[in-house]
């Protein structure tokens, strides 16, 4: 199981980049989320035609910005690519089918729908309401082989990732957590309310500016870590 992240910046972070990534899981590639900013990165990397799944964490823009377009230029410009989207619920599938149909007009014409349960070792936690109000969210778990890795989407708070992570069979699990830096901020998770978790699981923060990570910031950020990123990726593979 790989993680390429694509960004890891808030949603008015564009210097980083939205947050999304592609997961190497199984044989397969997963693009996880595709916010506004995920269509010209993939396109600058000619990646368009790696999307083999889409998963989505919500419909926020900076999370779908580029579903449309990516589903697009695939019908378009790429043979014998059409995207799958794994979707968690019915529910949600409907308003992603939804918020497709208003742009796209058909979306089963550039997209097929497969339920997340037929491509076992991908786990939904549903964390409605969590990140704002009445709003549909989930945090993704990956296991592998020897492998676990949470994702948790955006969310104001850690606390039912980390339950759901303390119910499962105990193993190594890094924990890719959004988080701000702002106490004000209820959408996001103050970095202090994942301390607690840091003796148990390994964290990463991102969907933040790393500029302004205050200095008794605990946590590693995903911004930081070149074998995270596709542009540490692509300059490991120059050297
Ligand atoms: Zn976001
Ligand atoms: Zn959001």
């Amino acid at each position: 199981m790989k993680f390429t992240f694509l960004g890891t910046g808030g949603a008015f972070d564009v210097a980083y980049g939205n947050s999304a990534a592609l997961v190497e899981f199984k044989g397969h590639t997963i693009l996880l989320d595709c916010g506004f900013t995920v269509y010209p990165t993939l396109r600058q990397h000619q990646l368009t035609s790696k999307v083999e799944y889409i998963l989505l964490t919500h419909l926020h823009n900076d999370h779908t910005g580029s579903l449309a377009n990516i589903l697009l230029h695939c019908h378009y410009y790429n043979t014998n690519c059409k995207p799958i989207i794994l979707y968690p619920d019915d529910d949600f599938r409907d308003e992603v089918y939804e918020f497709l149909r208003l742009q796209v007009q058909k979306p089963e014409n550039y997209v097929d729908f497969t339920p997340l349960s037929e491509l076992p070792g991908i786990t939904a936690i549903d964390t409605f309401g969590l990140h704002t109000e009445k709003l549909q969210t989930y945090a993704y778990v990956f296991e592998e082989n020897a492998e676990r890795v949470a994702f948790s989407g955006d969310i104001g708070q850690p606390d039912a990732l980390f339950a759901f992570l303390r119910g499962m069979p105990p193993k190594a699990t890094t924990v890719f957590h959004d988080i701000t830096f702002s106490e004000q901020n209820s959408t996001h998770t103050y970095y202090k309310k994942l301390i607690p978790m840091m003796q148990d699981y390994h964290i990463y923060g991102y969907h933040c500016d790393p500029s302004q990570s205050p200095e008794d910031n605990p946590f590693q950020l995903v911004h930081h870590q070149p074998h995270l990123m596709l542009s540490g990726r692509l300059q490991e593979a120059m050297n």
